[in-house]
């Protein structure tokens, strides 16, 4: 029963790192009314944070500049497993208006892969909640896959309404 509980709750409040990576903002602006009253994408769980070690979602928006490329690989990285990483915006897809520039790289996928691409420029508050949505399933997916291991580690049981965890160690 706990184990259930637990998937449902990761599944229902995804946190989300929203990273600028070179746009001129206005996929940010969308973003932003996204999270505001009017659309509330908080309403399906989703938190805006700052901290990659707690982000399931990346949510990427402009082309990948010279200056970027590094952070973007190293937020990345520090994102735990399983994550969901979703190119907001044309610019994030393929480098867009300012692909073919001297300081622009090309989409997000050059170097991390991409889960879902929202397009459009700037994308509508309601395409980037359709994106953030199927983001949200293909954590859930994401989650089973890495779940399986644990199965190894034998049944998890409760005691005293508390994760028995004695008895997954007995099993290792
Ligand atoms: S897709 Fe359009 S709105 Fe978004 S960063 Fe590129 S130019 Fe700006």
């Amino acid at each position: 029963m706990i184990k259930e509980f637990l998937k449902k709750f990761r599944a229902k409040s995804p946190w989300l790192l929203h990273y600028n990576a070179g746009s001129c903002n206005g996929c940010d602006i969308e973003i932003l009314a996204c999270l505001a009253p009017k659309y509330d994408l908080e309403r399906l769980g989703v938190k805006n944070t700052g901290n990659p070690k707690q982000s399931d979602i990346f949510l990427i928006t402009g082309p990948v500049t010279k200056r970027s490329r590094e952070r973007i690989v190293e937020l990345y990285s520090q994102i735990p497993e399983p994550k969901v990483v979703v190119a907001c915006g044309s610019c994030a897809a393929t480098g867009g208006v300012f692909r073919g520039m001297y300081n622009v790289e090309d989409g997000v996928d050059r170097y991390i892969p991409v889960d879902v691409y929202v397009g459009g420029c700037a994308p509508h508050p309601e395409q980037i909640i359709d994106g953030v949505a199927k983001a949200l399933s293909i954590l859930q997916e994401k989650s089973k896959t890495i779940e399986k291991p644990k199965k190894l580690l034998g049944e998890i049981t409760e005691r005293n309404g508390q994760i028995d965890r004695t008895n997954m160690a007995g099993k290792i």
